[in-house]
C-alpha cells in the first residue's frame, strides 16, 4: 500500500493491522509533525519528505484545512508559483461534554483533532440539572487549566444529553433519560455556566458524528450508531452528515414495536425495543432473579462471571437489537452499524447474538454489505461527538448556531 510511509518513528505495530483509522491519524500526525518543523511547504515537498502518495497528502491537508488547522498561500518553488501548506498559528479548541445519567465527561481538542484534555466525573442518578450545571462548570475550570487555553481560545461547546432534543425550541422533550433536564432552557442556561456559544445534542447522534470524526470510521459516508444503555437510540450519519429530522428528532428506535414482548413501554406503547433490551429492562429482570444488579457495569460482569441469567437476557436483548438494526439496514443500507453503550464492552458476546438476527431478518445483498462493530472509541465516543460538533460548524463563533439547518 501506497499509502504507508517508509519509516515509521514509532515502530511498525503502532498501527493495528488493517486499522484504516489508525492509519490516517498516523497519517495526520505526521503531516502535522513535517509542517511545524519546516514550517510553509508545498505539497509536493510534503509527498516527498513524509514518504506519502500525493494522493495521500492532498487527502490529508484538506481534511486539516477543513478543520481550520492548515492555511494555503501562494509561495514560489523551484522558479514555479505553488501553493504553500502552513499550520495555523490558532490556538482555539473545541470542548465536548457528555452528560449522562450517571456521569458527565469532558473532552477538549483542537481544530486538528487532537484531544487536550478530558475529565470525567461519576454523578449519583436522579442528578439535578442545577446540580450538573454546577459541577460541570467546575469541571469546565479545570479542563481549561489543563489544555492551557484561554476562555476566548474556545470556540464553542458541543453538549450531549440523553433524551430527544427539539430543535424549535432547544429543549429536551418529554421521554428523555434525564427527566431532570425536561423543559429546562438548556441551551441559554449551559452558555451561562459556560461563558462560550452552546449546542446542544441527543448522544446517540453525538455518537454517530464521535465515529465519523474521531473513530474507525472516518472514511465513511453513511453509519448509523446504536446506543444500548438506560434508553435506546440511534444517530444516523447519511453522506457524511448528521440526518436531523424536521424538529432535531430522529433514530428513536428504542420505540420500535418487535413483536416480542407486550411489555408496557415508559413511552406509554406496549412491546419498544427498550421493554426488552435497555439495560434498566435487564437490570430489573437480574434482580427479579435475585441477583444484586444496579448499573450497568453489574450486567457486563456478572455476564463475564459466567452468570446463566445475565448471558441469556443478553442473548435475547441482543436478538431484539439485531432486528432492529435488521429494520434500520433494509431502510437506509449503511456502510455499518455501531453499537455503542456500556454493553459494548462485552465484545462478541453481546455484538454476536445482534449479529445473527440482524442476518436473519435483513434482504440478502444488506445482509453480505452492511457491517456491524462495536465502538471503535468506547465511553469516549459520544463525548468527541460533541467536539465534533462543534469543529464542524464554519469556522467561527457566529454562525454555531446555524450549522445544523
Ligand atoms: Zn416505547
Amino acid at each position: 500500500m501506497n499509502d504507508i510511509p517508509q519509516q515509521h518513528p514509532h515502530g511498525a505495530e503502532a498501527i493495528a493491522p488493517g486499522s484504516q483509522a489508525a492509519l490516517r491519524a498516523w497519517n495526520r500526525e505526521r503531516i502535522t509533525e513535517i509542517l511545524e518543523e519546516h514550517g510553509t511547504l508545498t505539497q509536493a515537498q510534503l509527498a516527498r519528505i513524509s514518504g506519502l502518495s500525493p494522493a495521500t497528502v492532498s487527502n490529508i491537508v484538506k481534511s486539516l484545512e477543513s478543520d481550520g488547522a492548515v492555511n494555503r498561500t501562494p509561495v514560489t518553488s523551484s522558479g514555479r508559483r505553488a501553493l504553500g501548506i502552513s499550520l495555523t498559528s490558532d490556538r482555539s479548541i473545541a470542548v465536548g461534554v457528555d452528560i449522562g445519567r450517571r456521569h458527565i465527561r469532558l473532552i477538549a481538542a483542537t481544530r486538528g483533532r487532537e484531544v487536550l484534555a478530558e475529565r470525567f466525573v461519576p454523578l449519583p442518578v436522579g442528578h439535578t440539572a442545577e446540580k450538573t450545571l454546577v459541577v460541570v462548570g467546575a469541571e469546565y475550570t479545570e479542563l481549561l487549566a489543563e489544555t492551557g487555553r484561554g476562555q476566548s481560545d474556545v470556540i464553542g461547546i458541543g453538549v450531549g444529553i440523553p433524551g430527544p432534543i427539539d430543535q424549535r425550541s432547544k429543549h429536551v422533550v418529554d421521554g428523555a433519560i434525564l427527566p431532570e433536564w425536561v423543559g429546562i432552557q438548556a441551551v441559554p442556561r449551559l452558555e451561562a455556566t459556560f461563558g462560550r456559544p452552546v449546542i446542544l445534542e441527543n448522544d446517540a447522534n453525538l455518537g454517530a458524528l464521535g465515529e465519523v470524526s474521531f473513530g474507525d470510521h472516518t472514511a465513511k459516508r453513511s453509519l448509523v450508531y446504536v446506543k444500548v444503555a438506560t434508553g435506546i437510540g440511534a444517530g444516523i450519519v447519511i453522506d457524511g452528515a448528521l440526518l436531523p429530522g424536521s424538529i432535531g428528532i430522529s433514530g428513536e428506535i428504542g420505540h420500535m414495536g418487535l413483536h416480542t414482548s407486550d411489555a408496557i413501554c415508559r413511552c406509554g406503547n406496549r412491546g419498544c425495543l427498550e421493554t426488552v433490551a435497555s439495560t434498566q429492562t435487564l437490570l430489573k429482570q437480574l434482580r427479579e432473579s435475585g441477583r444484586t444488579a444496579t448499573k450497568s457495569e453489574d450486567i457486563v460482569e456478572l455476564a463475564q462471571a459466567g452468570d446463566l441469567a445475565a448471558q441469556r437476557l443478553l442473548e435475547d436483548a441482543g436478538g431484539a437489537v439485531g432486528r432492529a438494526c435488521a429494520h434500520i439496514a433494509n431502510l437506509l443500507g449503511p456502510e455499518v452499524i455501531v453499537i455503542g453503550g456500556p454493553l459494548a464492552v462485552l465484545g462478541e458476546s453481546f455484538l454476536g447474538p445482534i449479529r445473527a438476527s440482524m442476518r436473519r431478518h435483513s434482504v440478502p445483498l444488506i445482509r453480505e454489505t452492511v457491517g456491524l462493530e462495536a465502538t471503535s472509541r468506547g465511553d469516549q465516543t459520544e463525548a468527541l461527538g460533541a467536539v465534533a460538533l462543534v469543529l464542524r460548524a464554519p469556522h467561527n463563533v457566529q454562525d454555531l448556531t446555524a450549522i445544523r439547518h
